[in-house]
């Protein structure tokens, strides 16, 4: 049996390592063209800010101790194409310039997605960057040295993160995004407007309704964003206004596209091409409150996506149980959070939903430093059934959304929340917290 898995990364390699450990006698091949593996992408802005010592700390598991797994694991090596039918992949060296055929009966891909790059004027000046791999970042970091001023384009999470790094570097941000707010659909609008208020208050020059139309630039160097609304002189541009799934290789091999335009798969990680699978950013995958396929490409997804996918090509049985629409994200002192579905995204569905909206405190109000914490909870009007939430407040306070995540997966009501024995002790919680709060309220 020889396994064949394109792409390195979260998918990749979580599938490489449980197909090893289930099927020790199979060959695990592993083609990644860039040059590192196994590391969390989810860090880079991280590094970039300071709060992560360097980019090799991003490294879970590096190539040699896959080697000393018994996965084989090549560099620089970008699979081309794929023959479903002769059961073979195209392989280019990138450095050696040579191409080989190498045969497979399992294929997993695990190409994630690659950062959108607007077609504006201009992009190729040095000083312009999107941020969506180590390389990527490192090029960002040679970039912001001697830097002063930074223009992020696209208010998304990523955008934010890397925001709050360059103002940790000490250097000037104007963030422009086209929508009327931050955060994009992440979180109903007076949600945005708390994220946004916080980037304000930290330095950021937020400027949204705004339209980028294009780049200046001296003797090949950026020195701008030309925008509807005027120029925004900047040292640094980073492009940050979302991403598309790497699905070019899947369509060689004539698997199926779902209508998200990520690769449709079943719950087993397969294709519509028998013998090969698809997991992580490059992937749809089911939402468990709507029921529908949706693309929503986050690291415990693509992980769990390629343990299953690595179970199944070994001759195991495992199943990827959906998602519920959970994300999270720093913004300088706050975390922002959601899970399930926004007011908004539940009237677009068309369904008779309301909403609640608690200001609490994150702990007992009397204990030292307890902290406002707003949460909204939205629910099915009638039945209860508990259709999400969203926070903001401190960052300790913010990983409450997964009380909320965990009933969402068993279709929990209001009056399911509401009845929940929550942790309470004054340095933690309020006797009745926010969340049994908000439910008391909607109940
Ligand atoms: P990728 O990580 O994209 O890996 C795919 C790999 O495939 C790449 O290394 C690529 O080089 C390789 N590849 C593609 N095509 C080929 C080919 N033809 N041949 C050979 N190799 C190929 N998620 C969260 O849940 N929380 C977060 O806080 C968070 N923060 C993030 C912050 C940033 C800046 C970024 C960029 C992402 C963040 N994510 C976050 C998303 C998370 O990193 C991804 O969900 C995860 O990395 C997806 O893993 P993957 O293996 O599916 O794809």
């Amino acid at each position: 049996m020889r396994i064949v898995i394109v792409g390195g990364v979260a998918a990749g390699m979580s599938a490489a390592s449980r197909a090893k450990r289930l099927n020790p006698e199979a060959e695990v091949v592993v083609f990644e063209r860039g040059d590192w593996i196994s590391y969390g992408a989810c860090g880079l802005p991280y590094v970039l800010g300071g709060d992560v010592r360097d980019w090799d700390a991003l490294v879970a598991r590096t190539p040699e101790r896959m080697r000393a797994q018994g996965i084989a694991v090549r560099l620089q090596h970008e699979v081309t194409d794929v023959d479903a039918r002769a059961g073979t992949v195209t392989v280019l060296d990138r450095q050696a310039g040579r191409t080989s055929t190498e045969p497979f009966d399992r294929l997993l891909l695990a190409t994630g997605v690659s950062p959108i790059r607007p077609d504006w004027s201009r992009t190729d000046l040095q000083g312009v960057h999107v941020l969506k791999d180590i390389p990527d970042g490192q090029a960002i970091e040679a970039s912001l040295k001697g830097a002063k001023r930074v223009c992020i384009v696209g208010g998304g999470y990523i955008g934010i993160e890397l925001a709050e790094a360059c103002r940790a570097r000490n250097l000037s941000v104007v963030m422009l995004e086209k929508a009327p707010d931050v955060a994009g659909r992440a979180l109903d609008h007076e949600y945005r407007v708390r994220v946004r208020e916080e980037l304000e208050q930290r330095g950021v020059d937020v400027r949204t309704g705004v339209t980028v139309e294009g780049l200046t630039g001296k003797a090949g160097r950026v020195t701008g964003v030309q925008a509807d609304a005027g120029l925004v002189r900047a040292d640094v541009v980073i492009v940050a206004v979302g991403v598309k799934p790497q699905v070019e290789l899947a369509k060689a091999a004539g698997v199926r596209i779902g209508k998200t335009g990520a690769i449709a798969v079943n719950n087993r990680q397969e294709t519509s091409v028998p013998g090969l699978y698809a997991a992580g950013d490059n992937c749809e995958s089911t939402h468990r409150v709507t029921r529908r396929r949706v693309h929503i490409p986050l690291g415990l997804t693509a992980n769990r996506m390629g343990r299953v996918a690595g179970v199944n090509m070994a001759g195991g049985e495992a199943r990827f149980p959906g998602i519920v629409g959970t994300g999270i994200f720093k913004v300088f002192g706050l975390g922002a959070a959601r899970t399930g579905l926004t007011q908004a995204e539940a009237n677009d569905l068309g369904l008779n939903a309301v909403s609640v909206d608690v200001t609490s405190t994150d702990h007992a109000g009397y204990y030292f430093d307890a902290s406002p914490i707003h949460v909204r909870l939205t629910a099915e009007r009638g039945t209860g059934r508990l259709l999400g939430a969203q926070l903001v407040g401190c960052r300790e306070s913010i990983k409450r959304v997964d009380v909320v995540a965990a009933l969402l997966h068993g279709r929990g009501k209001v009056q399911d929340l509401a009845a929940m024995d929550l942790a309470y002790a004054p340095p933690f919680s309020s006797v009745w917290d926010v969340l049994l709060v908000a439910a008391d309220k909607l109940g």
